[in-house]
């Protein structure tokens, strides 16, 4: 990236605090769908001077061409946004009403990432940008570092999702530089077959020999290595709304397969693997309260289960929070292990920083609930299927842990 660039943006941000809180009323929401009355790409102020003209005019240049109505937001991650970021195009299209592409791109350091919605009037043919964007195979390498990669690919791959028009190539200066592969294979169906057959390949005692090792791992070349910190605890509420939202988008999913006359065997697969993870999806909500272990699990394994009975690709978690976008990125964490991540937790081991991760209490109080907050993985993993698994990350059998438990109470 270009350093001037860099600093720019860097400076811009490190301003952030100082700004008074004034800044964030209106909420986000309301300020980007005023502002996209006037203009369909809204660049929040506090960015306008670190981003390059060119970047931005790339942007307007792939709104124009698109196949759909395109609402692009640029903005920084702030407290405010943070509690709502993966929900921002819902609740944007929830207030412009319009069908179209909602693309929200939010930076965190130098770290860009990119939410989507593609909204479109009922009745029109057309694919799932879910799942086009799956069956792009070079969404994983596309650099992160500005904003333009990203939004441009969104906006190209929702217009294939529209009209089927061809991907076009990626830009050479859009990858990040080639890394080599380690033990995966390049499709996603065989990497599927790696990632399933790590669960159910009688590798079933490993991810617990893994968490413990995790857990033990030396902390000293990373910065604060499962210490208790003061940080606000995750709220729970929350993970357990998302994880309701995606258990009834899991539901439709499978109804609509279920409607499917002459299923092909691999559907019927689909099918009963959606189930299974549905399954104790709901045996998850159904079973603990305020536990934000069981909310965390429940909302994995909906996701999957709904992409699944979408005949979309599985995808594993971010091993450090699974309330985290899907583990896209392959990292490695310690010497041996290699973990999924998302892209801003990829970024941050890859920097040789500890991903914050999903904090927990300790529980080391005698009345239980220690107002102290760790990372889950310096839990016991024999308490707990979720620490056990990585939430499904270490080995995919999170769904088999949570029925064989259910069995067992009963
Ligand atoms: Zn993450």
């Amino acid at each position: 990236m270009p350093v001037r660039f860099l600093t720019a943006l860097l400076a811009a941000l490190a301003f952030l605090p100082a700004l008074p809180a004034a800044a964030e009323t209106p909420e986000p929401p309301d300020r980007i769908a005023a502002a996209w009355r006037t203009d369909h790409l809204f660049v929040d102020e506090r960015l306008r001077a670190a981003i390059p003209a060119t970047e931005v005019d790339r942007i307007r240049t792939a709104m124009r061409t698109a196949a759909v109505p395109v609402y692009v937001a640029i903005t920084p991650r702030t407290p405010a946004l943070q509690k709502i970021r993966y929900d921002l195009p819902t609740l944007l299209h929830a207030r412009v009403g319009a069908p179209g592409l909602y693309v929200v791109a939010v930076v965190d350091g130098d770290y860009w990432s990119t939410n989507a919605e593609l909204y479109r009037q009922a009745g029109l043919r057309g694919r799932d940008l879910t799942s086009v964007r799956g069956d792009d195979k070079r969404r994983l390498d596309i650099v992160s570092d500005r904003p333009a990669p990203q939004i441009v690919r969104t906006i190209q791959q929702a217009s294939t999702a529209f009209d089927g028009r061809a991907l076009p190539a990626v830009p050479a200066g859009d990858l990040e530089p080639e890394r080599p592969r380690r033990g995966l294979s390049v499709t996603d169906k065989s990497d599927r077959a790696v990632y399933v057959g790590l669960g159910v390949g009688g590798l079933l005692g490993l991810a617990l020999t893994l968490v413990i090792g995790l857990r033990r791992r030396g902390g000293s070349k990373r910065t604060h290595e499962g210490r208790p910190t003061d940080a606000p605890a995750v709220d729970t509420h929350r993970v357990e709304l998302r994880a309701d939202g995606k258990i009834t988008q899991a539901e439709r999913a499978l109804a609509r397969l279920d409607r499917r006359r002459n299923k092909t065997t691999q559907q019927l697969d689909r099918r009963d693997d959606a189930y299974r993870r549905l399954d104790a999806a709901r045996a998850l909500r159904a079973d603990t309260t305020d536990d934000v272990l069981a909310a965390a699990g429940a909302l994995v394994l909906a996701r999957q289960a709904e992409r699944i009975a979408s005949g979309a690709a599985l995808e594993p978690p971010c091993f450090f929070d699974p309330t985290h976008a899907p583990g896209t990125a392959k990292v490695d964490w310690s010497d041996e292990v290699e973990v999924p991540a998302c892209q801003p937790c990829a970024s941050a081991v890859r920097r040789r920083k500890t991903p914050r991760g999903l904090q927990v209490p300790a529980r080391s109080g005698l009345l239980g609930h220690d107002r102290k907050q760790v990372p889950y993985w310096t839990l016991d993993p024999e308490d707990n299927p979720m620490v056990a698994t990585g939430f499904g990350a270490l080995s995919d059998d999170l769904a088999e842990r949570i029925t064989a438990r259910k069995d067992e109470v009963r």
